[in-house]
């Protein structure tokens, strides 16, 4: 990934160190634009501005990754990257979004997985007219143990 900056009037990085806050600074008449380029696996290096990329922040263990949809080809992309990848990424205006690991991550399992024979003995059981009483009866059966 390389990420170029060019303004067309003002200097971008004297501007940003008179406002160090994560908000894009814009003086009156400047446009800042940032040039990402990044790779699709299937088209190779392609051009983004700082709109086309989000980066995503996972809240659970502080992965950062950034994403984008291919101009050419319209795939769908994202890339793990590390914190210096993201802290430039975001200076450079392109928007963060944060994301947790689903809850059901951290439910307890018990029991054996489930297996071909559990998949077959549900499948015939959906067969009968009283499956939902049957199916409702067995988890309550298992609570109680
Ligand atoms: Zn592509």
């Amino acid at each position: 990934m390389l990420i170029h900056m060019s303004t067309f009037s003002g200097n971008f990085n004297s501007s940003r160190a008179a406002h160090p806050s994560m908000q894009p600074h814009r003086v009156e008449r400047e446009d800042v634009v940032a040039t990402i380029r990044a790779s699709c696996p299937t088209c190779g290096d392609v051009e983004l501005t700082s709109g086309d990329v989000t980066v995503l922040i996972c809240s659970t263990n502080n992965e950062g990754a950034y994403a984008f949809q291919c101009p050419a080809c319209r795939l769908a992309v994202s890339k793990p990257a590390e914190g210096r990848v993201i802290d430039l990424l975001v200076s450079s205006g392109v928007q963060m979004s944060v994301w947790q690991l689903p809850a059901e991550l951290h439910e307890p399992r018990n029991g054996k997985p489930i297996g071909y024979d559990d998949l077959l003995e549900f499948h015939f059981a959906l067969q009968g007219d009283d499956w939902m009483t049957e199916l409702t009866s067995a988890l309550a059966t298992d609570d109680e143990r």
